[in-house]
């Protein structure tokens, strides 16, 4: 088994003998984000100079009501789109500062996308989809890209299905492959809008404990979820409403700043 291509250094500047590192004490930083959306109706402002930071190894869930600005701010994350006002740091990457190709390829490397209708290209199998990322970044040759994404349809429990095409996969067996694709490149970072909100149930609690794996293995996810059961299961919730941070919750014994108490949260949910 093939399982990856091995980060340099992210981890720890251990005793240093490389001088002065700039060293980002957040994996994800956001200062002062603001994304105004110009449109013909007008502009509208998605978000409004959120701060917000995430550590390595944190499962975020961000929750609130539709139009609150949750796929905004996850899209802030991952380059996706950019801030109107504001940065977006993650370690020492100034993200919002990057050119249309320094970002796709950031992007390629760094984080893992995991969208609720699984967007894996028709065309490609199930295994071509997975080494795709690899493909874009030039990782590895191509039997150890091939080698990797069989390992990680291992690990998603698709072996089986490698050689079929997606259309012929169920719902929660297409999201499992879009999980492993996201892997590919061993991004640090994970971020997935409602990954879990075109499945049933059991589904969703599959996927779910797929996330709560790969998160003891080191990833670092932010998921946008309306299921509530499922963002009880995370270490923080941060809510948003109207473009801002209503409240979070760290559900860790050993949390710090909470600026919301689980009462606070429950109410805002259940205004939502
Ligand atoms: P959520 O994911 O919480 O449902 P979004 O982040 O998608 O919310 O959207 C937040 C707000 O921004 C919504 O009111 C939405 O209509 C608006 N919005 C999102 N994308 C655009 C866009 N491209 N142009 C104009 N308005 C947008
Ligand atoms: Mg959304």
């Amino acid at each position: 088994m093939y399982n990856g291509w091995k980060r340099r250094g992210r981890r720890n500047h251990n005793g240093s003998d490389h001088g002065t590192t700039v060293s980002c004490e957040h994996l994800i930083d956001l200062r002062g984000v603001t994304k105004v959306y110009e449109s013909a109706a007008g502009s509208f402002t998605a978000l409004k100079e959120i701060d917000l930071r995430v550590d390595r190894g944190e499962f975020v869930a961000v929750v609130g009501k539709s139009g609150s600005g949750k796929s905004t701010l996850i899209n802030m994350i991952t380059g996706i789109d950019r801030p109107t006002e504001g940065e977006v740091w993650v370690e020492e990457t100034a993200v919002h500062t990057l050119n249309e190709d320094g970002m796709a390829v950031w992007r390629g490397r760094n984080v893992g996308v995991v969208f609720q209708f699984f967007q894996l290209l028709p065309m490609l199998t199930v295994i071509e989809n997975v080494m795709l990322p690899m493909d874009f970044c030039g990782l590895g040759a191509m039997r150890e890209r091939k080698e990797r994404a069989l390992y990680l349809l291992e690990l998603v429990d698709l072996a089986d299905q490698a050689f079929k095409l997606p259309s012929t996969l169920s719902g929660g067996q297409q999201q499992r492959a879009a999980i492993a694709r996201a892997l590919a490149n061993d991004p640090a970072i994970i971020a997935a809008d409602e990954p879990t909100g075109n499945l049933d149930s059991k589904t969703a609690d599959d996927v779910f404990t797929l996330f709560e794996e790969l998160v003891d293995q080191d990833k670092t996810i932010l998921m946008v979820t309306h299921d509530r059961e499922l963002a009880g299961r995370v270490t923080r919730t941060v809510t948003l409403a109207d473009g801002l941070i209503a409240g979070q919750v760290h559900h860790e014994t050993n949390a710090h700043e909470p600026i919301a108490t689980v009462a606070e949260l429950a109410g805002e949910v259940a205004r939502a």
